[in-house]
């Protein structure tokens, strides 16, 4: 067949990847979005499937469909088994495996063109090989780094017998210099892989570096840094499918890597903005280094929901500022209905929005947009923060780091990210089991604040049982 009909293929399939992207960009059309994107990959998977078919006939469908099989199977097993605070990790797993799969491919194709003893010269061998090398470097790197990172999102690893090891987050001053030798030592095995194409140790000699660079590359960051790295890291998957379609010639690859790797890098640097950091002082300075688990040791007498709901009556404004907590405790229907009891009452209901809160970019829009919120209720950071000294109530369910007071100081972990000002309103309530840290590990002063009123216990529990209050009253 004409490659024209496989270009159009191709062409049509970059078409539904490009308005795929323009709308996930508002959570309305995010599930269309969504929609569009995967129907433009297995358009994209048909016409190469029937392109290999009609070029040189496809060795081994078994294996293909087999393949196609296995991997369905165990991702609708993951995508139904995972609790929704389980999502970071997987979602930093998958890069790992996107950039596995793109640096995989990278290997097979130099091996087979060794085994086959296909190997170009001139200018043909250089593009060749580089192409295979920064695909190889880029996608070990990501691999490594996104196992690391999915382990630091989970805290840790249970031991076989069942001993539970916290992930550590570790960074002499001198590892930025084993970083940058390794990154050259992985330039140099491609270099030597263009000299002497036919010895596969060069090959070999990238991936370990390479897998050493990204372990190295994400233990350092610790504390509030995790949602850059873990952008960052979607965005290393995304340009090292993009090498990988050099390799193979592929088009569709080419501009699915590069959507991946430019959108990735956009949301790298807004995450930055989000934490007041530059990029190379994330990657190279660790902020979040060292961030050992404060003890608590301050105390704070809780309140009950009874006190609150009646603190909560007739007030004319408040603003829910959802955390983590929220994610871990599912409570965001809990929450809506505690918002719609107030509006019922003529109190304005906003809800402040951090860019960092929970686990992963936009979570707690998702939980929001789950429980049928309105979006037009959902205010950002910068956006909010002058709203705080005329709200009556901010009730806080969840969320910690984002709150916290630590972060107006020039040290530790948290130092110069912009927080919610919830402290500014008249009275704050704040839904958490405990006195303890959230995933920076800084003890919270606004907890110990007269103007703040604690209720201990689940999320899930506490909003309805505030909601059941605020009904009686
Ligand atoms: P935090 O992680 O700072 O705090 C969450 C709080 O929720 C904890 O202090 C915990 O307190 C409480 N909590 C946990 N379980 C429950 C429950 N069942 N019911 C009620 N409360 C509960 O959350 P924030 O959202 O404020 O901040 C997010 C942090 O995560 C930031 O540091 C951010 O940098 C980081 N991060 C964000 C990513 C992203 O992309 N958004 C990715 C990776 C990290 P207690 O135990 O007392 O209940």
């Amino acid at each position: 067949m004409d490659s024209a009909v496989w270009d159009l293929g191709y062409l049509a399939a970059a078409l539904l990847f490009i308005l795929g992207l323009k709308k996930l960009g508002h959570p309305r059309t995010a599930p269309t979005g969504n929609l569009y994107g995967a129907s433009g990959m297995l358009l994209a998977v048909i016409v190469t499937l029937a392109r290999i078919e009609s070029e040189t006939g496809i060795i081994g469908w078994e294996l293909i469909v087999g393949g196609l099989a296995v991997g369905t199977l165990i991702g609708a097993w993951m995508a139904l088994r995972v609790e929704m605070t389980g999502m970071p990790e997987m979602v930093a797993l998958f890069n790992g495996f996107g950039g596995g799969a793109s640096a995989l491919v990278a290997l097979s194709e130099v091996l087979s063109r060794l085994d086959e003893g296909n190997i170009p010269e001139g200018i043909p061998l250089y593009a060749t090989w580089i192409a295979i090398g920064l695909s190889g470097l880029v996608g070990w790197i990501t691999l490594s780094g996104s196992l690391v990172a999915m382990m630091k999102l989970k805290g840790g690893f249970s031991l076989p017998g069942g001993k539970w090891v916290r992930f550590p987050t570790w960074g002499p001053p001198w590892l930025n210099t084993v970083k940058v030798l390794l990154l050259f030592a992985c330039l140099g095995f491609i270099w030597l892989s263009i000299q002497e194409p036919t010895n596969e140790q060069w090959i070999y000699g990238l991936i370990a570096c390479a897998t050493l660079l990204g372990v190295l590359f994400v233990l350092p960051i610790g504390g509030a840094d995790m949602p850059v790295v873990v952008s960052l890291l979607n965005s290393l998957s995304g340009i090292a499918a993009a090498f990988t379609g050099f390799v193979l010639m592929n088009n569709v690859l080419i501009i699915a890597g590069s959507m991946v790797g430019a959108a990735g890098l956009i949301l790298t640097f807004i995450m930055c903005k989000a934490m007041n950091r530059e990029l190379r002082d994330v990657l190279f300075k660790a902020f979040g280094g060292g961030s050992d688990r404060e003890t608590v040791t301050r105390t704070k007498v809780g309140s009950d929901p009874d006190e609150v709901a009646m603190l909560c009556d007739g007030i004319a404004k408040c603003i829910i500022v959802p955390g983590y907590g929220m994610a871990v405790s599912q409570c965001q229907h809990q929450v809506r209905e505690f918002a719609e009891i107030l509006e019922g009452r003529d109190c304005e209901v906003k809800y402040g929005i951090h860019p960092v809160a929970g686990r992963m970019p936009g979570h707690m829009n998702v939980l929001l947009a789950e429980a049928n919120v309105p979006y037009e209720q959902l205010v950002e950071l910068e956006n909010i923060n002058s709203e705080f000294t005329e709200t009556d109530v901010v009730l806080v369910v969840g969320a910690n780091d984002t709150v916290n007071p630590a972060a107006r100081s020039d040290e530790g972990p948290l130092a110069g990210m912009p927080i919610l000002d919830v402290d500014k309103a008249r009275v704050v309530v704040m839904v958490k089991r405990s006195l303890s840290v959230g995933y920076a590990g800084v003890d919270n002063d606004l907890f110990y604040e007269d103007s703040t009123m604690m209720l201990f216990g689940d999320g899930k529990e506490m909003m309805m049982r505030l909601v059941q209050a605020m009904q009686e009253l």
